[in-house]
């Protein structure tokens, strides 16, 4: 890799909680990233879904879909900044890996739930994943990633949080950026979910391309495909005006970065990270417009009344499924009921073993774990 002097590099690497001895053949983020491929949570992904329920249609977007999206858009930039390219695709395989089922529904409702108990985050929830709840490795318990990795994996976090993670919180206390590679993975999430959603919110008829003319991003692209292309099918045409506003922003993103990091003139990671403002960012005007866009899909696509319903019910299934575990957590699998005999005792430390088994669970796991709780038809 032909990296830039303010990329990762590994020899600068703030290391790994566990030490082990280097790879042979590989680099210490390409291990990172194999380790997350691995790992069950990464698998879990396949079956959790962001804005459409696993069951609505098999062209969805699936969160495994979602993050192999983010780490194609990542490499495309790392490589052009001549950032690190295994880090990046390594934090961003990685980001989503705390998701509970059901989206952002499950994750408010599993919030409630835990008020009392220290709240839920799906980001400290990854974090989680990946420093503790997978069991894999006789050597440490998580998959013992770098820090860099885990950095990038820990976009935001409250003050009172950041203060219990030592090193990895300090950045959120004294309000500095991570380093670019995970400002980078932030930036190619946000590419990914608003081009794919409009994308599934068309494919799915709660978008029409009418509705979506309103926003300066899809007009753009959607006016330059008609002109070139004036007799395309609908669909055709949806995708080729979604790749463009992906290049658009790719672009955008690349170039304004680029023109971010020679006028700030760092030398090093660190110099990046010691900055209050990220140098991984859109230019003015189309920040404006993205803002534009994620207004519209919050108001006509997540806020549409089919999205709502199955809102409903996911957040149903959810405190259910808490609220019946933490009154009689012998209704929980054995493996979990063990955690709880070996680990701390008291209210918060087992409503956070609920919490870690709820938030593992897929959305079709969740339905027929409710399904065995509450039905009486249904085999347990
Ligand atoms: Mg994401």
């Amino acid at each position: 890799m032909n990296l830039a002097s303010y990329a990762a590099i590994e020899a600068r690497s703030r290391g790994r909680c566990y030490p082990e001895t280097a790879p042979a053949y590989r680099s210490e983020y390409q291990r990172d990233r194999d380790r997350i491929i691995h790992c069950a949570a990464f698998r879990r992904l396949e079956y959790k879904t962001q804005v459409f329920v696993n069951h609505e249609g098999d062209l969805f977007r699936t969160r495994l879909t979602h993050s192999i999206e983010v780490a194609q858009i990542g490499r495309s930039v790392a490589r052009a900044l001549k950032l690190n390219e295994d880090l990046t695709e390594a934090v961003a395989l990685a980001h989503d890996l705390g998701h509970t089922p059901f989206g952002h529904s499950g994750q408010e409702a599993l919030n409630a739930c835990m008020q009392a108990f220290g709240g839920f985050e799906h980001n400290l929830q990854s974090l989680r994943v990946v420093d503790l709840l997978e069991e894999r490795y006789a050597e440490f318990p998580g998959l013992n990633l770098t820090f860099e990795t885990r950095e990038g994996i820990l976009k935001h976090c409250s003050v009172k949080k950041a203060q219990e993670l030592g090193e990895l919180g300090r950045r959120f206390i004294e309000n500095r950026q991570p380093g670019l590679e995970a400002q980078l993975a932030n930036l190619a999430d946000e590419i990914a979910y608003n081009n794919h959603d409009v994308d599934d919110g068309l494919r799915s008829g709660l978008l029409e391309p009418d509705q979506l003319a309103e926003t300066a991003l899809f007009s753009e692209q959607y006016a330059a495909v008609e002109k070139a292309y004036a007799d395309l099918a609908p669909r055709r045409r949806v995708h080729e005006v979604i790749r463009r506003m992906i290049n658009r922003l790719v672009v955008d993103l690349i170039e304004n970065s680029r023109k971010l990091i020679t006028e700030s003139g760092v030398k090093n990671s660190d110099d990046a990270r010691a900055l209050a403002v990220p140098l991984i960012a859109h230019s003015e005007p189309v920040k404006k417009k993205i803002h534009e866009l994620k207004q519209f899909l919050r108001h006509h696509l997540y806020a549409h009344y089919r999205v709502r319903r199955m809102s409903l019910k996911a957040d149903r299934v959810v405190r259910l499924l808490f609220n019946a575990f933490n009154e009689d957590i012998r209704l929980l699998p054995p493996q979990y009921q063990e955690k709880l005999q070996q680990g701390e005792d008291g209210e918060a430390a087992q409503a956070r073993i609920i919490a870690d088994y709820i938030a593992g669970m897929t959305d079709r796991y969740a339905i027929q774990e409710h399904a065995r709780l509450f039905e009486p038809s249904e085999l347990t």
